[in-house]
């Protein structure tokens, strides 16, 4: 079974997990929402990664930093001078490309046009800045230029010594933030893949720059093994080396963790060794002075940063894609997404067997009880073999039912999602049945 885009592009939308941007005026660019199971599903990601990283660790504060900051951290960071991608145009069909995604050398003239196939048609490569710019105040004047935070890994850099002091942490120590970022990318695509408007799950761990390199090497193993916490499978999970062409300006080392998608292997995930090349910047740039006393030591000194930087909209569509499923079933095919618990929009579903002989009413009792613990979801309409085939499809993992046996003796049908086994649940046990299963 080979899972296709479309496949993915259809089913998100028809179920209310990504709508195009603005669609009623023929959508924008690059530009997604979030539909009910969407948003669901996205607070699930972050949840999950805010609870690895800050909850589970006494050494990862959190904070939420503003998206509009100084004018002044982007020339400090860099990214006025270097946040550029090599921008290059088909003279023949127009299309725009960035450079270093086209198969040869622009300026070769055997190097094909990716859009109309014509060779030798490519511009020279001209510089492209990524950053938006907008206007702060009423003046829209050059003065006035402001940024919409390419990335939130500055915001962290210049509270670190704010974080620091008011929590009382101690290098090694790390700050974790999860915001928007915005790049006016040049070849945006793959559905929400790359996109202009995207969420970041970033965190920053400042050590002593002796200990950078272990310090690696664990974030590595952390970060690769928290696909496996939100059900990941490992085979589809990689790690790419960035060799010296491909580090960026402020990298001393960096590791993608890449997923096999449709469309080839791809990044999820950046960890970067970045040295103290921020903290060095920020204080030359703002003359303040960002140093850490190491009080048992008496040592002063800029920390190395150690960074994960992850995608919450790609691990959105990762997940989508890993739990993609059709078998069959009675001889109908059958389609489900095998999300991992933790991550599943949907709980459980609730239905009464048929809708009389009071069942109704029992089933709407079991989601009231339910409801304050996890999201339950009730449904009465059509043959309750629907009913199933609708919630495989958006990863429900439990199907709860009311039936003439529970009529009986107070008990219900649990339906297993991927394996179908059926469970019969005294109604007394089903919360601490199904918490123990979902739980992360
Ligand atoms: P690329 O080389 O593909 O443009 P990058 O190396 O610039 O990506 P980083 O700056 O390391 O990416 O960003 C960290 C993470 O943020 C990425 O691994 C990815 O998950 C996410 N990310 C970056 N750009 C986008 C985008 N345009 N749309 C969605 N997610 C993005």
């Amino acid at each position: 079974m080979t899972v296709t885009m479309d496949k993915i592009v259809s089913l998100a939308k028809r179920r209310g997990f990504v709508y195009p941007s603005s669609e009623i005026y023929g959508g924008i660019n690059a530009c997604w929402d979030y539909g009910p199971l969407g948003i669901r599903l996205k607070n699930n990601v972050k949840a999950a990664w805010w609870r690895a990283m800050t909850q589970l660790r006494d050494d990862v504060e959190g904070i939420d930093a503003a998206i509009l900051m100084s004018p002044e951290v982007w020339v400090a960071s860099g990214h006025v001078e270097n946040f550029t991608d090599p921008l290059v145009d088909c003279r023949e069909c127009k299309a725009r490309f960035r450079a270093d995604h086209l198969k040869g050398d622009p300026t070769d003239e055997n190097t094909p046009c990716p859009n109309c196939g014509r060779k030798g048609t490519m511009t020279e490569p001209r510089l492209f800045n990524l950053m938006f710019k907008t206007f702060m105040g009423p003046v829209e004047e050059d003065a006035n230029v402001i940024y919409l935070r390419p990335e939130t890994a500055q915001g962290i850099y210049v509270n670190f010594l704010n974080v620091q002091t008011s929590s009382r942490q101690k290098v090694p120590f790390g700050i974790a933030q999860i915001g928007k970022a915005f790049r006016n990318e040049i070849t945006p695509g793959n559905f929400i893949f790359r996109t202009r408007e995207f969420e970041q799950m970033e965190m920053q761990f400042f050590v002593k720059p002796d200990t950078a390199d272990e310090w690696f090497e664990h974030w590595k193993e952390q970060r690769l093994q928290w696909y496996d916490t939100i059900g990941i499978r490992r085979e589809k999970l990689r790690f790419h080396e960035h060799g010296p062409n491909e580090l960026a300006h402020y990298a001393r080392a960096a590791y993608d963790i890449e997923y096999e998608f449709p469309f080839g292997w791809q990044e999820l995930e950046g960890i970067h060794n970045r040295g103290d090349f921020d903290l060095t910047r920020h204080q030359e740039h703002s003359k303040k002075k960002l140093e850490y006393f190491d009080e048992p030591t008496k040592e002063r000194f800029l920390p190395y940063i150690v960074e994960t930087s992850a995608g919450c909209d790609r691990t959105l569509l990762t997940a989508l894609v890993d739990a993609y499923r059709i078998d069959e079933q009675d001889g109908d095919e059958r389609t489900y997404l095998a999300f991992h618990p933790t991550l599943a929009p949907i709980k459980a579903a609730v239905f009464p067997l048929v809708k009389k002989e009071g069942m109704p009413d029992i089933a709407h009792k079991i989601v009231d009880e339910l409801r304050p613990y996890m999201e339950v979801f009730y449904d009465e309409k059509g043959a309750v073999g629907r009913r199933y085939r609708r919630m495989d499809e958006i990863g429900t993992p439990y199907c709860i039912t009311v039936d003439t046996e529970t009529l009986e003796n107070d008990s219900v049908t649990v339906r297993a999602r991927d394996t179908l086994e059926q469970d019969r649940v005294n109604l007394s046990e089903l919360r601490g049945f199904l918490e123990k299963r979902i739980r992360p």
